[in-house]
C-alpha cells in the first residue's frame, strides 16, 4: 500500500486510537448505510491473509 494511503486515526477493526490507518473501502450497515472502513497495518495484514485463504479455498472448490 502506498504512503499516501495512510493517515492517523482510530482503527475500525481493533479500535486502537491515533495510529496509521488505511482506507480499505466502503462497509455497509443495514441500519446506517455505507461508511468508509479504515484499519491499521496489523488488521490490514490479517484481512489480506483472509482474502488469500478465501481465494485458495475457492480454487480448491473449482
Ligand atoms: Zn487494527
Amino acid at each position: 500500500m502506498s504512503d499516501e494511503t495512510w493517515r492517523t486515526g482510530r482503527c475500525w477493526l481493533c479500535d486502537a486510537p491515533d495510529i496509521p490507518i488505511a482506507w480499505l473501502g466502503p462497509v455497509h450497515s443495514a441500519t446506517f448505510g455505507a461508511a468508509p472502513l479504515h484499519a491499521c497495518a496489523p488488521c490490514v495484514d490479517r484481512l489480506e491473509q483472509r482474502i488469500c485463504d478465501h481465494h485458495a479455498r475457492a480454487d480448491q472448490a473449482a
